[in-house]
């Protein structure tokens, strides 16, 4: 039993308008599949799928103002309604009251404790953690969570290895930006081929990106547009080589901003939720806002709450 959750950040169900949201124009055939044949957009309803659920996921927590990153990633890490908590959204970086309410008890934790194994699988360049070293910058909730259950962060090594997959999908940010020009790079379908191999070999596989939130902070939205469509593509991949049975794929966000191109900022429409495998309902049942992602993992392990 495993489970892979695709973490995008910032992506919301927002209005049916080609002007400003890229998931009511890009080509999506996958991603509509996964929603029932239907685009991912504020009027599409909670659907029952092929090989799962479609879920629109409250991100707003009953508190006012646009939700943030850090208690976002924080309530699906841990499953407490931060924003509650702290009576405010907040981000993107925890701060130390947050750091410490994810140090209590979040997913990695939980499943390490009971000796199960958990990866965030991106890899990260020395540069981060130099700059983590030097207190230059601090680490995001999920990289947070990670790093309290004394799991390894991965490197440019595992990424060589072929042990990681890159936040962009393809890796083309690692010879573009970071300078490596000899680095692997996938095809979409390749990313999401390797993504199911990975997941098989652990039980709970983490994958986050930022490149979604960045693309809703400054677009272009042709940009938004194309990485949508690359991310289709490598779920694409990803579904022909994923075992149903075996394996649970969720995909989910922290908060809206992507699907509202032009003012910015993040938005306050509610995050999709998308699970796909043969005990998806286990899932699904109890599925309102981001707060009940964390429990529904460990229901999947069988592992008690606190
Ligand atoms: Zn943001």
């Amino acid at each position: 039993m495993h489970i892979l959750l695709i973490f995008l950040d910032g992506i919301g169900l927002g209005e049916n308008d080609p002007a400003t949201n890229p998931f009511a124009v890009a080509k999506l055939p996958t991603l509509h599949a996964l929603a029932g044949g239907q685009r991912w957009l504020r009027t599409t309803p909670p659907t029952e799928t092929e090989h799962g659920f479609f879920v629109p996921t409250d991100a707003q927590l009953g508190i006012a103002g646009r939700p943030q990153s850090a208690t976002g990633q924080a309530t699906i890490l841990t499953g407490r309604n931060i924003p509650v908590i702290l009576g405010r959204h907040y981000g993107p970086k925890p701060t130390a009251e947050i750091r410490d309410l994810i140090a209590e008890d979040n997913i990695f934790k939980r499943l390490v404790s009971h000796g199960m194994r958990a990866t965030l699988i991106n890899p990260f360049p020395p540069a981060f953690f130099e700059r983590l070293e030097r207190g230059k910058s601090l680490p995001s909730s999920i990289q947070y969570a990670v790093l309290s259950a004394d799991i390894k962060l991965l490197t440019e090594a595992a990424y060589y290895a072929g042990q990681a997959v890159s936040p962009d999908w393809t890796g083309e940010g690692w010879t573009q930006f970071l300078g490596y020009t000899d680095a692997p790079t996938y095809s979409p379908q390749e990313a999401g081929h390797l993504l199911a191999k990975l997941a098989a070999e652990r039980h709970l596989t983490f994958f986050s990106t930022w490149i979604t939130d960045e693309l809703g902070h400054r677009g272009p939205f042709a940009h938004a547009v194309q990485f949508l469509e690359r991310t289709d593509g490598v779920m694409a991949g990803l579904l022909e080589a994923w075992d149903m049975q075996n394996g649970l794929i969720i995909v989910t966000s922290d908060h809206g901003n992507m699907e509202r191109q032009g003012d910015r900022r993040h938005t306050e429409n509610p995050v999709p939720t998308v699970i796909v495998g043969a005990a998806a309902h286990v899932f699904a049942d109890q599925l309102t806002t981001l707060a009940d992602i964390a429990p529904a993992v460990l229901r999947y392990f069988n592992l008690n709450l606190a």
